[in-house]
């Protein structure tokens, strides 16, 4: 018996999240009386495996083949597949990143398993698994059982504190994942790298987004959000409406149909507070509303709100961080 975590890779090496589970699967393990592994799958694993070692995993399944080079669904679900057989994991764990909540929603089928996805917090109670997921736009929280023996959760990024690494200890075991090239159906054609450089959104500790009321000047509402952002080291962020505008790609789109986020803290500027943008970013620690509108939603929400024009106050921000943490 164990709990088994995915430690997802991406080019750079592991999906920083996913250590949260080192901390926070060791809690779990401790308190069924079970193993904490891991596993890792790629190209390569060696330098990720080396590092769940460090972060106290009592086993490590790698299981490396030129066919998991590239995310691919049916590979990496077949990999993690055969890790839970393994270990003979009772939990199973991933960060509730795009990769890990279509892995595990996958995987869950497979093994007949209950799933609860984007879990903001896990425990044990009476020997199983309890998930706490926040729905209705976050406002309320829910406690998630389980009928199932395997027990399978994705845990939303930024929801539990990493641990420390420390020596490394625990094995490293190979497994073969048994899959040729013609056994996946999903073929990539081409890969394009679109964000190299920028702070990654789920990650992000900070993050300042823009909204419909950069509408005056897009190109302009949006470079002084970035400089708030650079000044902060944060990650920038929209809603819908500003991206269904083109004033910013996608994939910085905040909420419901976006990117679900938890930073420390979250500046909104030029956002009104839909519902379905506060799906995205409401579980935020601290919340800072700009929005010339008194009466705009969003200050129902926030910690701090500046009534003013954002062309005004995101620059006099920007200025005086800079001051502050030169
Ligand atoms: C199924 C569905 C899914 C959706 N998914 C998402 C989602 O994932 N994310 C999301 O964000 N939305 C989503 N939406 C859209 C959502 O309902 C809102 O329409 C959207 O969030 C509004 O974006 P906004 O706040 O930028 O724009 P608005 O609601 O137009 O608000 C603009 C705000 O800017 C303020 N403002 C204007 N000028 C200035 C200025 N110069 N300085 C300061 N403030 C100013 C205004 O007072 C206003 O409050 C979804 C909607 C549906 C139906």
């Amino acid at each position: 018996m164990s709990v088994l975590v995915w430690i997802e890779q991406t080019e750079g090496g592991a999906v920083p999240s996913c250590w949260e589970l080192a901390g926070k699967g060791r809690e779990l393990a401790d308190a069924l009386g079970v193993s904490l592994d891991a596993v890792v799958m790629g190209a390569e694993t060696a330098q990720t495996a080396a590092a769940a070692q460090s972060y106290g995993f009592d086993k490590v399944y790698a299981i490396t083949d030129p066919v998991l080079a590239d995310y691919r669904l049916t590979a990496y679900a077949v990999g993690l597949q055969k890790a839970v057989e393994a270990s003979g994991a009772s939990v199973v764990l991933a960060s509730a990143t795009i990769g890990g909540r279509e892995v595990t929603a996958y995987v869950a089928c497979q093994l007949d398993a209950g799933l609860a996805p984007d879990a903001v917090d896990l425990r044990i109670e009476d020997g199983k698994l309890v998930a706490t997921r926040a729905v209705y736009s976050n406002n309320i929280l829910t406690d998630v059982i389980f009928n199932s023996d395997i027990q399978v959760a994705s845990a939303r990024p930024r929801s539990f504190p990493i641990p420390e690494p420390g020596a490394a200890g625990g094995e490293v075991i190979a497994l073969d994942l048994g899959l040729g090239e013609d056994d996946i159906p999903e073929k990539v054609i081409d890969v394009k790298v679109s964000d190299s450089g920028e702070v990654s959104l789920t990650d992000a500790s900070i993050i300042v987004s823009g909204g419909r009321g950069v509408a005056a000047d897009p190109v302009k509402g949006f470079e002084l959000v970035t400089a708030l952002a650079d000044v902060l080291g944060a990650a920038v962020g929209a809603s819908r409406a500003a991206v269904d505008a083109d004033y910013i790609p996608y994939k910085h789109q905040v909420g419901q149909t976006g990117k679900t986020v938890k930073p420390d803290l979250y500046i909104a500027a030029g956002i009104s507070g839909a519902i379905q943008h506060l799906a995205g970013m409401g579980g935020s620690k601290i919340i800072v509303a700009i929005n010339k509108d008194p009466d705009a939603p969003i200050f129902e929400r926030a910690n701090y709100g500046i009534v003013g024009d954002l062309f005004e106050v995101l620059p006099a921000l920007t200025d005086a961080f800079k001051e502050r943490l030169s």
